[in-house]
């Protein structure tokens, strides 16, 4: 097994064992009381089960070849979907951005240290964003493009099964967060390329995170949501919401479904429902307030927006777009409103088949359109205390947008501060890209040690002025993902009462700042 400065890219086709490790000790001290959790020892029998052959995680679970036509199979496999991806039959949405990434990397590396994943590992050679990135080049150029003299222009790569599971593997080290590709200054996206490398192990091999597919996508085509609720369990638990928090708040309110003709269909998270309910209920007591013409749908995937295929499969992500665009076109809405879930976000606006062509858009402008009109009266001194932003990848970095929130930060909390950096430059929170709801093979113990740390670092740079247990503090993370993320790194250091931290997305700010809901709608930990 090879460290972090002992390691080279040829060591990816090594004959057998696990290639590196991450010490603890290599990890970047944060400013905050957070444990370094071990790695879990791999057993014996998932050694023998699956391709153990990266690190010390296992998240794609590549069955371990057990003959030698087995392994060639996995290779002969993977060179097809290689050729597919650089095919414009097979790949035309990718096939340009994927040769510009392929072909021109000048190999300069000034991506390394745009990385959080390098950050948090202090420059461990695996997360260097290009050490992916240029094995898959090696292997095109070598095997599938047949490049005259390209294993000595590159470096010769022996293409054998250990080397595309760990290429699999390694393409479940990224967050898939896209600040590489910004810092790029030719336009190289390694993110992308993970990215595609995903995508053909889940089309052409079968093979993706359990999480993601079986009970993800697959799971939500089937039921209608990847949380399993069937769209009567989903109206009854929306229904006991808007008892509950009218009561809480004070405020009269109902949530409406299936209103034909309404100008906005709302598109939740509907992880939100069940992990947390205050979100569906601010959205609905802001929309009632703002008096919007609006509805949920009890369609099938209609009130569930998540879209785990964004994270692996063209073909998946595809599927469950389109079940989004029919509801909205079967209640006759003028645009789709996506809540507080960045991959959502970006699933919807970006991968709608055009012969559907419905608007669709972001709740942020919205909510900050709502906020400015004056036809809610707010008290900002409900929220004064400490807040900070936590922005989304996909909303901010990847879509664009970037100021609204930060207008309604500006207009409700009078002690509104941004973590730095912030913006498109901001750090992945450590859950993205499907990891945020993976727990097994020392994934949680990865989101917590490496993934998340850059973000908790973030987090104690915005709140330096008033660390410890004495002033409540929140951070506002608008997408549920990242929610998710934020929490457990929380819950598993105890953050919540060390340092009166609190998490939650913006609509609860709104909300907690309405002078016609009773005070108190943000709940605290000791509350
Ligand atoms: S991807 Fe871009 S920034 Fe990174 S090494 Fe290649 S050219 Fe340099
Ligand atoms: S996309 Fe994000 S996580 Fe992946 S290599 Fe680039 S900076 Fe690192």
């Amino acid at each position: 097994m090879k460290s972090s400065s002992e390691l080279e890219l040829k060591d990816v086709s090594r004959e057998s064992g696990q290639m590196t490790t991450v010490g603890m000790d290599e990890l970047m001290d944060l400013p905050l009381d957070v444990a370094k959790m071990p790695w879990k020892p791999l057993t014996a029998e998932q050694q023998d089960k699956y391709c153990c052959v990266l690190d010390d995680l296992v998240v794609l679970q590549i069955p371990r070849p057990k003959t030698p036509a087995e392994e060639e199979d996995l290779v002969n496999k993977f060179l097809d979907g290689m050729r597919k991806l650089f095919s414009s039959q097979d790949n035309w949405p990718y096939l340009s951005l994927l040769e510009t990434s392929t072909e021109y990397c000048a190999q300069c590396n000034s991506c390394a240290e745009s990385c959080h994943l390098f950050e948090a590992t202090n420059g461990h050679e695996m997360y260097r964003p290009n050490f992916r990135s240029e094995i898959f080049r090696r292997i095109y150029k070598q095997y599938v493009k047949k490049e005259p003299l390209a294993k000595w222009r590159y470096g010769d790569t022996d293409l054998n099964w250990q080397t595309v599971a760990r290429l699999g593997e390694l393409a479940y080290r990224c967050n898939l967060c896209r600040r590489c590709a910004q810092t790029c200054p030719i336009g190289v996206d390694n993110a992308l390329i993970a990215r595609e490398i995903r995508k053909l192990f889940s089309q052409e091999l079968g093979i993706n995170p359990p999480e993601l597919h079986e009970k993800g996508s697959m799971l939500q085509m089937r039921t209608g949501s990847s949380t399993a609720m069937d769209p009567q369990v989903v109206r009854d638990n929306v229904a006991f919401i808007d008892e509950d928090y009218s009561e809480i708040t004070g405020y009269e309110f109902k949530t409406p479904w299936d209103v034909e003709g309404a100008d906005i269909l709302l598109l939740h998270n509907a992880g939100e429902v069940m992990a947390w309910p205050e979100n569906i209920a601010a959205f609905s007591i802001i929309f009632q307030a703002a008096g919007l013409s609006w509805t949920l749908s009890s369609e099938l995937a209609g009130y569930d927006g998540i879209n785990y295929g964004n994270f692996y499969d063209d073909a998946q992500a595809m599927r469950v777009v389109r079940l989004h665009a029919q509801a909205a076109k079967k209640l006759g809405v003028k645009k789709i409103v996506i809540g507080e879930c960045g991959h959502a976000h970006k699933a919807a606006d970006r991968m709608q088949p055009p012969e559907f062509n419905v608007p669709r858009e972001s709740c942020f402008p919205l909510l900050r359109d709502i906020v400015m009109s004056g036809k809610i009266a707010f008290d900002p001194s409900r929220n004064n205390f400490p807040v900070t932003l936590n922005d989304s990848c996909n909303v901010v970095r990847h879509m664009g947008i970037v100021k609204p929130q930060r207008d309604i930060m500006h207009r409700l909390c009078p002690q509104f501060r941004e973590m730095y950096p912030h913006g498109v430059n901001s750090y992945c929170c450590g859950g993205g890209s499907g990891f945020a709801i993976m727990s097994r093979n020392n994934i949680e113990i990865w989101r917590n040690n490496i993934s998340g740390r850059k973000k908790m670092d973030q987090i104690a740079g915005a709140f330096a002025d008033c660390l410890g247990p004495e002033t409540k503090k929140y951070i506002c993370a608008p997408c549920s993902n990242c929610k998710g993320q934020i929490r457990e790194m929380l819950a598993h250091n105890d953050l919540m009462e060390k340092n009166s931290f609190q998490y939650g997305g913006i609509v609860e700010l709104i909300v907690n700042a309405m002078v016609d809901v009773k005070p108190g709608f943000i709940k605290w930990e000791e509350e």
